[in-house]
């Protein structure tokens, strides 16, 4: 059968063996589909004319309009042959000048006719002119259906100077665009186009690249953004039906180990969100289904107690458990706090992490195997292949963000019964934007502090107030605080960041110098071991001054310090200045946050750092972040493939995000294995299109 997107592009009027070769080369574009969906990055409206005089810069396509009041020929060679007429507006004159295709162009032009003219201007011998401009007779009172919008493709250097410039593209996506009438299926079932008033699959490929006016450009952008995201959706609605259908272990009881722990260990009671969040997961722990949950909750509200006592729940029920941590440091803090809070409980815990010893190692993957390892806690090297469990029940992931999905399924794979798997994070995401990177995922929420704790007070101050912010920090030192100095990642090359970072760390230990007082560094070019001395003395009080990058970002635990004072804050973005901020206000003292910057800040800078003096919620950081840097500068998105939206923003698009979901619910409660006749066309589609799947690539 015939089929229009997978027809190859050279067939196509316009194109041809060579320009298809370029379009495959340079833009990755091979059939019908690819070049429908090669959509116009803007569209220039004709309607809106500048003046002559006005011409500013080479860098914007413009509109004119004005009278020919000149037209000449000049150059005897062929290589020197130009055509080069006057445009006069009411501010002045202009030249439009031609190097090929004359012959052509004079035919077009009449001397003292009324023209628009549009392209790029260059200039030139001090001088703006339009070489090539597209030309078209000023509108009468009886033109119809004049093409107003006209659409403007990107290429490259290379396919401009073999002919196909955006105009180029433009003139054979017109061509395409005649060629799909009758030839695209509509994917989206009726009723939905009629609840929502949208324009065929057809018309919106066809308006997009060519609109009539900007009502047709809505329309199509509309209808193409909402499919976009229904189909993401769709896809993954269905993933995580599947994984709920997945057999889960089924932990029937609460033991010893845990009521051990509950009743003598733990010191403090559980704040609402935290029980409420407990009970979420003992119900999913005991369906016979597997639980993929995501634990969201700010810094310091109390995520891994929470983790903990489920794995005791697991433990209690016969089965290991492992929590994995995006840091060697976080990885042997968590060691160390499971080991305080589980004292005469006689469990057996490891720790895996790269740095540990073949001997070490050997003997940890065999109690791992004989099921004497309880608790196993490490870093990405518990993924391993060679990691082998006898009965892994629960895996808890901490801190999400630093991991991708794809090993998140890999630890899937280590039970033949896949094991429940706890997700947390520290970093809120907005809720338009969770809905697509976590869809698959049941979210629980902590949003609720342990009482008693002060709000972190958080300050701004630049290099003029160094002086001032010295003596503050000494007199925290004095009341027996402690206090992290932050430096950011700033160039590209990691020797220059450690040169900055030693150079702070130089004039600190100026300003607070031995023997009354000591200063600990550290960051990720060091040594395991060492880093993790520096962090011991800090951690024991023995230095009083942490200077570090901002791999102390997540999770490590020091109540009693008081200050973080972060170095070129400007340069951070807020969710990780959150973070950073939540690394004090532990304990039950006053804390502070100093955010140091340059003293000229740009405008969006500036509304950084006064959205952190103003906000401690972290769920509205994330939103103002989303806002202000979009969705690919947020932590956690970079390697999740949600960037390769072609319409729809993430940032920008929440309401339609919403609707797009829900009436995917709608759809899939009502026909969940779309085997209604309605819903033929999109069963269709997806089966078809299967491969494409954001979530296929993934799991
Ligand atoms: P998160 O991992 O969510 O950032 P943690 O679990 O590290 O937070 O908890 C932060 C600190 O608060 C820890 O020292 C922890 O022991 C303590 N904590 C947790 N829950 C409570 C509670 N309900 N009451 C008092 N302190 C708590
Ligand atoms: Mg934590």
């Amino acid at each position: 059968m015939f089929d229009f997107f997978s027809t190859q592009i050279e067939y196509l009027k316009g194109v041809g063996p060579q320009r298809a070769l370029l379009f495959k080369a340079e833009v990755n574009l091979y059939n019908y589909e690819d070049l429908l969906n090669f959509f116009p990055y803007r569209y220039l409206d004709k309607s809106n004319y500048i003046l002559i005089t006005q011409i500013q810069t080479e860098q914007q396509p413009i509109v004119l309009q004005g009278k020919i009041i000149h037209i000449e020929e000049i150059g005897n060679t062929p290589h020197q042959k130009r055509l080069i007429a006057k445009l006069q507006d009411e501010s002045g004159i202009i030249d439009l000048i031609w190097f090929s295709g004359i012959k052509w162009i004079k035919e077009k032009l009449v001397l003292g006719s009324m023209i628009s003219v549009f392209g790029k201007p260059s200039f030139f011998k001090n001088h703006y002119n339009l070489t090539h401009p597209e030309l078209e007779a000023y509108q009468s009172e009886n033109t119809i259906a004049q093409e107003v919008y006209y659409p403007m493709y990107s290429t490259t250097e290379k396919m401009k100077t073999k002919g196909l410039n955006s105009r180029a593209i433009a003139k054979i996506t017109e061509n395409l665009c005649q060629q799909a009438l009758g030839s695209i299926p509509e994917i989206l079932p009726q009723w939905i186009i009629e609840k929502y008033n949208l324009i065929s699959r057809e018309q919106a490929y066809i308006q997009i690249h060519h609109p009539k006016s900007q009502l047709q450009l809505a329309q199509a952008q509309q209808r193409l953004k909402f499919e976009e995201l229904f189909l993401l959706q769709m896809d993954i609605l269905k993933a995580k039906a599947k994984t709920r259908q997945l057999l889960g272990l089924r932990f029937d009881k609460v033991g010893e180990v845990f009521m051990q722990f509950f009743q003598h260990n733990l010191k403090f009671t559980l704040t609402h969100a935290q029980e409420k969040v407990m009970k979420e997961i003992r119900s999913d722990t005991k369906s016979g289904h597997q639980m993929n949950r995501l634990l969201q909750g700010d810094v310091g509200s109390g995520k891994t107690i929470v983790a903990l006592m489920c794995m005791l729940i697991a433990i209690d029920n016969g089965f290991q458990t492992c929590m994995m941590a995006p840091t060697e440091i976080l990885a042997r803090q968590h060691l160390q706090s499971f080991t305080k809070h589980l004292e005469g409980i006689g469990l057996h815990i490891g720790l895996l992490t790269g740095s540990v010893r073949k001997k070490e190692r050997t003997k940890i993957l065999e109690e791992l195997a004989n099921g004497k390892m309880q608790i196993l806690i490490g870093t990405h090297a518990l993924i391993e292949e060679s990691v082998q469990f006898k009965n892994l029940g629960f895996v808890v992931i901490d801190e999400q963000h630093r991991f991708g999905v794809a090993q998140r399924a890999q630890l899937w794979a280590k039970n033949s019964i896949a094991p429940h798997i706890l997700v947390m994070t520290a970093t809120p995401i907005p809720r338009t934007l969770g809905m697509t990177l976590y869809g698959d995922l049941d979210v629980s929420v902590i949003d609720e502090l342990p009482p008693n704790r002060k709000a972190i007070q958080t300050l701004h101050a630049t290099d003029h107030n160094r002086i001032k912010v010295f003596a503050f920090m000494r007199k925290e030192i004095e009341k027996g605080r402690q206090i992290y100095v932050v430096y950011p990642l700033i160039h590209e090359s990691e020797k220059l960041d450690l040169k900055d970072l030693m150079d702070g760390y130089d004039s600190i230990t100026r300003e607070f110098p031995l023997p009354n007082y000591a200063v600990s560094i550290v960051h990720g070019k060091m040594k395991a071991e060492v880093k993790d001395y520096e962090m011991q003395r800090f951690i024991k009080g023995e230095t009083q001054i942490m200077v570090s990058t901002t791999v102390i970002e997540v999770g490590v635990d020091v109540p009693n310090a008081s200050v973080m004072l972060i170095e070129n804050s400007e340069r951070f973005g807020m969710a990780q200045l959150h973070q950073l901020r939540g690394r004090v206000g532990r304990g039950a003292e006053q804390s502070y946050c100093i955010l140091m910057t340059a003293d000229h800040l740009s405008k969006d800078a500036t509304e950084r750092i006064s959205t952190l003096l103003q906000s401690s919620d972290g769920f509205k950081i994330a939103e103002a972040d989303l806002r202000l840097r979009g969705p690919g500068n947020l932590q956690g998105t970079q390697q999740s493939g949600i960037l390769e939206l072609k319409l729809a923003d993430l940032a920008k698009d929440g309401a339609m995000i919403n609707i797009a979901r829900n009436t995917a619910i709608e759809l899939l409660n009502e026909d969940c294995n779309l085997e209604n006749k309605k819903n033929q066309s999109l069963q269709r589609y997806l089966e078809e299109n299967k491969h494409k799947s954001f979530w296929a690539k993934i799991s």
